[in-house]
């Protein structure tokens, strides 16, 4: 094969390269290294003072604040645990609005003026933070002259240490704040929703007759796709070393039309991989459980079993991180962009979610009698309500430049928010809403009472694949999210309208209480209007379908197909209201995050579209030029010798290159008008004139690719980069 030599050579390295020992047979066993790296629970109960341990237990569990006092003994335990798992730096690990994670290193050793140094790790660098934060996005929440901003430990996540062979450091989980309390992260959101949506929460179970519940708690279990390339090839691409997606690109002539990846045979290098990883994520106590293949080929999926939202979604960016480092340890580069191979199914991050706690386990499961099935409905009818009055913000929560590649492109669910219930929960409610409408108590109506309530099955066994979110028999899956983002964004979301209508739900019980209704029938009453006022959201059907789009729009459901639709539910009077009723942010805070949408949307387009026009000039256009010139010098001769020569081809070629020529220099020109926009105005410009320029420079790249010389083509394609691993 007369492959270009960029190509050829990325080709052979891989066909030699030869996987490193894999270091999973240390003869430990899964068990044995489960949470080895972290300051868990039993950790702390083994080296805590008995009445510390019991306070920070109380913290955990009851969200107890925090005893500032107790804190030199954990920050003492905490660094000698560290020191003798061999860590030298201690970091307060935050997770600011870029959606990376980021990392304040500071190291246990003070020296002391006689030339020593000693240990030292108090109560309050372990409390408290003040790394500089000019350098994050704040969206306007900072002034300049104060950069600095404060990380807070979270005792609820626990620290851990991370293995590095330049040293080991002691990693503490911390929210990120300005000096006037504003949120400059994802977590300080998660903690504040997680408290009010437990907070109402509690006031329904209390109706249910559980007296001074623990605190209700959202679960998440987030399912990871990714993609794997070989390094080589993805060296030699530079839109996917800068924009994490690939530019240009033929479409193969192999596609996952076959559907053969799917569920398939792992190849042994990606299983290397994947035990490398596993073993990696067991020790940080993150419980990585599943592995198959996706849809597309070199295309993967991890989850993690579900934890506490805030907890999982630490540890969803750990995983993140590690999953990076151990792909490049294995000659591999893991992609975590929603589309990094336009035409190839993109890669989601379903945030599975529940709420329970230990005591009562998961709420959104039907109970073994009719008085659970009661608070069961109660639970799910406020799910109902919650997505169908802010499916907006459900929507704004998963809004990324990247992921709008992804959504409504019949392979991942409609930028529509529906709920499916399955067919058994549907045909509950579609009964609740007829009794409650006739109000009657003749035979074959459902009466939501103790006596009457059907029997449901704890597993109804159905799924929806094209729905953004559906019940799927214990929890609800939430398949919007994309493969980069942070759970975090979905979960401030859920919680926060789930506190609503909790919230709700709990007022209209009480005050029909209050008046002498009867409690079957006050929740009857509310099951009936809840299901009458926003059954519109509930969709069983098929989510990808043209007719569901005309549908939806009937029913009067949003549907805001790219980021620049939906950023302004941030700031629309309903949301701030929202937000500032259940203290998870404040009008500045809402305001601010609208702010870094817009900037990160503008600057990742930015990006591509600059990169676009660079590896359109300086590598394409010249490859294209090249083949025309020898075309033309073939033409050339053949006239000089005499011979008729056939100019079909060097025509073939020079349509799509002079459509090339004209796309870089419309580009360049869209690049350029894009100053002269502000705000959500250069955001919509971004996407309706340079996304498009963008497209019309791919368009005639990738016919161009398709007949130039290969020896000419020096992008790794798509063949090469989807199928060689
Ligand atoms: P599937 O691909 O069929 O959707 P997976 O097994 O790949 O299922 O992933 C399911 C995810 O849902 C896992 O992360 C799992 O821990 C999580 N999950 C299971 N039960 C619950 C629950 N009650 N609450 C939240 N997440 C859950
Ligand atoms: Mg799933």
């Amino acid at each position: 094969m007369s492959a270009n030599p960029v190509r050829l050579s990325a080709i052979n390295a891989v066909e030699a390269y030869v996987p490193p020992p894999i270091s999973f047979d240390t003869g430990e066993e899964p068990g044995e290294i489960f949470g080895a790296n972290v300051f868990s629970l039993s950790v702390m109960q083994k080296r805590l003072p008995k009445t510390v341990y019991k306070s920070v237990v109380e913290t955990i569990e009851k969200s107890a604040p925090l005893d500032p006092d107790i804190a030199d003994a954990v920050a003492s335990a905490m660094k000698d645990w560290a020191l003798e798992k061999g860590a030298t730096h201690y970091a307060h690990v935050f997770y600011p609005l870029t959606g990376l994670t980021a990392e304040k290193h500071d190291s246990f050793l003070d020296p002391v003026g006689d030339g020593t140094a000693f240990a030292s790790f108090s109560g309050k660098t372990l409390i408290q933070g003040e790394p500089d934060a000019s350098s994050f996005p704040n969206g306007g929440l900072r002034n300049t002259f104060e950069a600095r901003g404060y990380t807070g430990w979270d005792v609820m996540s626990p620290a851990y240490v991370l293995e590095n062979p330049n040293g080991n450091t002691l990693c503490i989980p911390t929210i990120f704040i300005s000096m006037t309390g504003e949120a400059l992260d994802h977590k300080t959101p998660v903690l504040r929703s997680q408290q009010a949506m437990s907070a109402q929460a509690r006031r329904v179970l209390e109706l249910f007759g559980h007296t001074d519940p623990d605190n209700v708690v959202a679960y998440c279990g987030p399912e990871q796709e990714y993609f794997l390339v070989d390094s080589h090839f993805f060296l030699s691409r530079p839109d996917l070393i800068n924009a994490g997606r690939t530019l240009f690109g033929a479409k193969p002539p192999k596609g996952q039309e076959f559907d053969d990846h799917y569920f398939g045979a792992i190849p042994e290098r990606v299983l290397g991989f994947m035990m490398d990883t596993e073993r990696e994520l067991f020790k940080l106590g993150i419980p990585a459980k599943t592995r198959h293949n996706e849809v597309a080929p070199g295309q993967f999926e991890v989850a993690p079993m579900f934890e506490r939202a805030n907890e999982a979604s630490d540890h969803q960016q750990l995983l993140m991180t590690t999953f990076k480092a151990i792909a490049k340890k294995h000659g591999m580069e893991c992609l975590f962009h929603e589309k990094p191979f336009a035409g190839v199914n993109g890669s989601g991050k379903h945030v599975n979610f529940s709420l329970g706690n230990s005591e009562l386990g998961s709420l959104l499961v039907p109970g073994d009698n009719p008085h659970d099935n009661a608070q069961f409905l109660v639970f799910c009818a406020a799910v109902i309500r919650a997505v169908h009055k802010y499916g907006g913000l459900l929507r704004v929560s998963v809004a990324s430049a990247s992921n709008d590649h992804r959504l409504g492109a019949n392979e991942a669910p409609p930028a529509i928010i529906s709920i499916f219930l399955g067919e058994q929960l549907a045909d509950v409610f579609d009964q609740i809403a007829k009794g409650g409408a006739t109000g009657s108590k003749e035979k074959g109506t459902l009466i939501i009472g103790v006596d009457t309530l059907p029997d449901l099955t704890k597993d109804p066994g159905d799924r929806n694949r094209t729905s953004p979110f559906a019940f799927t028999g214990n929890r609800f899956e939430f398949r919007a999210p994309g493969s980069l983002q942070t759970v975090a964004g979905p979960m401030v979301m859920i919680n926060t309208i789930m506190a609503e209508a909790l919230d709700f739900c709990a007022t209209t019980l009480e005050n029909a209480v209050a008046e002498g209704t009867d409690f079957d029938k006050a929740v009857q009453d509310l099951l009936s209007t809840i299901i009458i006022d926003h059954g519109a959201v509930v969709f069983n059907g098929n989510g990808y379908s043209d007719d569901w789009q005309v549908e939806a729009q009937q029913r009067g459901l949003k549907n805001l197909r790219t980021t620049v639709d939906a950023l302004p539910e941030l700031i629309a009077p309903e949301a701030i209201e929202l937000f500032g009723k259940y203290g998870v942010f404040s009008d500045r805070e809402m305001h601010s995050r609208y702010e870094i949408g817009i900037e990160q949307y503008v600057m990742t387009i930015g990006v591509e579209a600059n990169l676009t026009l660079e590896i359109g000039n300086t590598t394409i256009l010249p490859a294209a030029v090249r083949y025309q010139t020898e075309l033309a010098s073939n033409v050339a001769a053949l006239k000089a010798a005499g011979v008729d020569a056939d100019t079909s081809t060097l025509e073939s070629v020079s349509a799509p290159l002079a459509a090339l020529r004209v796309g870089l220099v419309d580009l360049a020109a869209a690049i350029a008008g894009a100053h002269q926009h502000e705000g959500l105005e250069e955001a919509a410009y971004c996407r309706d004139v340079i996304l498009p320029a963008m497209a019309e420079v791919r368009e005639a790249a990738d016919t161009l690719e398709g007949l130039v010389a290969d020896d000419l083509w020096a992008l790794p394609t798509y063949q090469e980069m989807l199928y060689i691993l």
